[in-house]
């Protein structure tokens, strides 16, 4: 039988609801073979998943989620396979969560401004890590303020709207850069979920490549075969290597460790050439 890939996901360390450990132990009850921990600008969930994971017999690769800014749109770029002790590494991570903390404050300021008290305070209490909008969707849901975290980003914490801040993130080929020299890939995570037209989409996969990207993710949870397809092709147009995640964040109807993942035949899959026995 194929083993099953998992390579993006969340803990608490950053806005995954489940435990390093919890998520390990899920992935085992869906069959998962091969995962990695994505968290976003963090690395600090995965020495306790890695203890799970070797009990279990399931491999871990080292992973995270970095936040970066391009064309004044945020994208977020997944970093596979690298020493996660690099000292590049290291001082990258420390930058983001300097910047995330900020920016943090920054939000908590603009929901005051709107009538939300101590929002910042509060929000805090709800992180076990890195404090991330979906701490400030789920803390506005908790007041009521909005009906569900869907309508938290909609009304206050989209780019554009009231309680948004601008973050300083990394740019691009600073990420890829720091992933390479940690010696790992990087990978354009969800590109369908930017917002972005095809023209624009298409402009970011060739800056991406021309700046020595390594691959995009072709297979999430809840994507229809048009749309899987069509990453798969464009994989294949400026040569990159396809990876699968489900970005699984907490338990839920539709998204789901290791579920549908499965690569379309014409894809080189990530993990030919990623450090895998
Ligand atoms: P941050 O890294 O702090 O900007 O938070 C981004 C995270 O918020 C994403 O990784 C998602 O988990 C979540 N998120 C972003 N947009 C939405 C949305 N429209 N609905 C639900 N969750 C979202
Ligand atoms: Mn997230
Ligand atoms: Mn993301
Ligand atoms: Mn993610």
């Amino acid at each position: 039988m194929t083993p099953i890939y998992d390579l993006h996901c969340h803990s608490n360390a950053s806005d995954g609801m489940l435990t390093p450990t919890e998520l390990v132990l899920r992935a085992k009850e869906k069959n998962v073979n091969v995962m990695a921990l994505t968290d976003h600008d963090t690395v600090q969930g995965i020495d306790e998943a890695r203890k799970q994971a070797e009990q279990l017999g399931i491999q871990l690769i080292n992973g995270v989620e970095i936040s970066t800014n391009w064309e004044n749109k945020g994208i977020h770029i997944v970093g596979l396979g690298f020493d996660k002790t690099h000292p590049k590494m290291t001082a990258l991570l420390e930058k983001q969560a300097q910047v995330r903390f900020q920016r943090a404050k920054d939000i908590g300021a603009k929901l005051e401004k709107i009538g939300v008290q101590n929002a910042f305070e509060e929000t805090q209490k709800l992180a076990d890590g890195e404090v991330t909008r979906a701490h400030y969707a789920r803390y506005l849901v908790s007041i009521g303020k909005v009906a569900n975290v869907q309508q938290a980003f909609k009304k206050y914490l989209m780019q554009g709207k009231s309680a948004f801040v601008k973050a300083d993130w990394v740019d691009i080929p600073m990420a890829i850069n720091v992933i390479h020299q940690a010696g790992g890939l990087a990978i354009i995570a969800h590109p369908l979920r930017y917002n972005m037209t095809t023209k624009w989409l298409k402009k970011l996969i060739t800056d991406f490549k021309n700046w020595g990207g390594d691959g995009i993710e072709v297979s999430g949870c809840g994507q229809t075969k048009d749309q899987r397809q069509l990453i798969a092709r464009w994989a294949n147009e400026y040569q990159l290597l396809a990876s699968v995640g489900s970005d699984f964040h907490f338990p839920c109807a539709w998204i789901e460790l290791g579920k549908s993942l499965e690569l379309p035949e014409n894809c080189q899959p990530i993990w030919e050439k990623l450090m895998i026995i």
